[in-house]
């Protein structure tokens, strides 16, 4: 690994890559730094040494922590597990919330926009591999979620995200990321009211050149950004 500048340049350049491989342009892919569990101070050295603005958090407390800490024009995205006794911390600080997978946590959060006089951005999270670990929807059930959550008023469903398995094989995971895209494809002929499909929020550190070959709009990376994580130390 090299410095955090580095390591960006470095995801930066094969991002860029996918986009070549594929026909898109590399503006309309939006790297999303993963530092959860990382200190502050490597948040604001993403910041300054390579102009990252970008950032994700799956801890609602931890992303309420930095944010209240670090500069504003940082753009907060939550994309963990989020429980509706939580969205009171999360709903003032992100600019998107990844990781909504059911009615109940769409309305705890349309609850709290509401307190806050704001508009909630999210998308809507498919367990796209079934997986009985992971969060989200099914992606059978994920028109019918839609359709429910759009009707709710202070928030605004801008697209899907997927989590795919871990695996040794990016590859393995284009069959996830080629089928979270036909859903939005087909969700967004729908013409919901207040539902757009404009954001795909797909790869990680071991498959994002995949997800971005695919139509990833939004790629999540961390531990290539930042290192391995700790998670014995917090
Ligand atoms: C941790 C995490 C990431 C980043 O994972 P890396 O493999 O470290 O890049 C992306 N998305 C979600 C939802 C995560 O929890």
């Amino acid at each position: 690994m090299g410095s955090i500048a580095e390591n960006i340049a470095s995801v930066q350049q094969r991002i860029r890559a996918a986009c070549e491989r594929s026909g898109r342009r590399s503006e309309d892919v939006t790297l999303v730094a993963v530092s959860k569990t990382k200190p502050a101070d490597m948040v604001r050295e993403a910041m300054q040494t390579a102009g990252i603005l970008d950032f994700g958090e799956n801890k609602p407390q931890e992303l309420r922590d930095k944010c209240d800490i670090l500069p504003s024009e940082i753009r907060w995205h939550m994309i963990g597990n989020l429980q509706k006794n939580k969205v009171k911390y999360v709903v003032p600080r992100a600019v998107l919330i990844h990781s909504v997978g059911s009615k109940d946590l769409a309305k705890a959060i349309d609850k709290e926009a509401a307190k806050e006089g704001k508009i909630a951005q999210i998308l809507v999270e498919v367990n796209m591999a079934h997986e009985a670990s992971k969060g989200g929807v099914s992606p059978e059930e994920c028109p019918d979620l839609v359709r429910e959550i759009a009707a709710l008023e202070n928030l605004r469903i801008r697209g899907l995200m997927t989590v795919a398995p871990a695996t040794e094989r990016a590859e393995d995971n284009r069959v996830y990321f080629r089928g979270l895209r036909d859903l939005a494809v087909d969700i967004d002929a729908e013409n919901i009211d207040n539902v757009s499909m404009c954001e795909l929020s797909m790869g990680m550190s071991g498959d994002f050149e995949i997800a971005v070959e695919e139509g990833a709009t939004l790629v999540r990376v961390g531990s290539s950004i930042f290192g391995e994580r700790d998670y014995s130390i917090s």
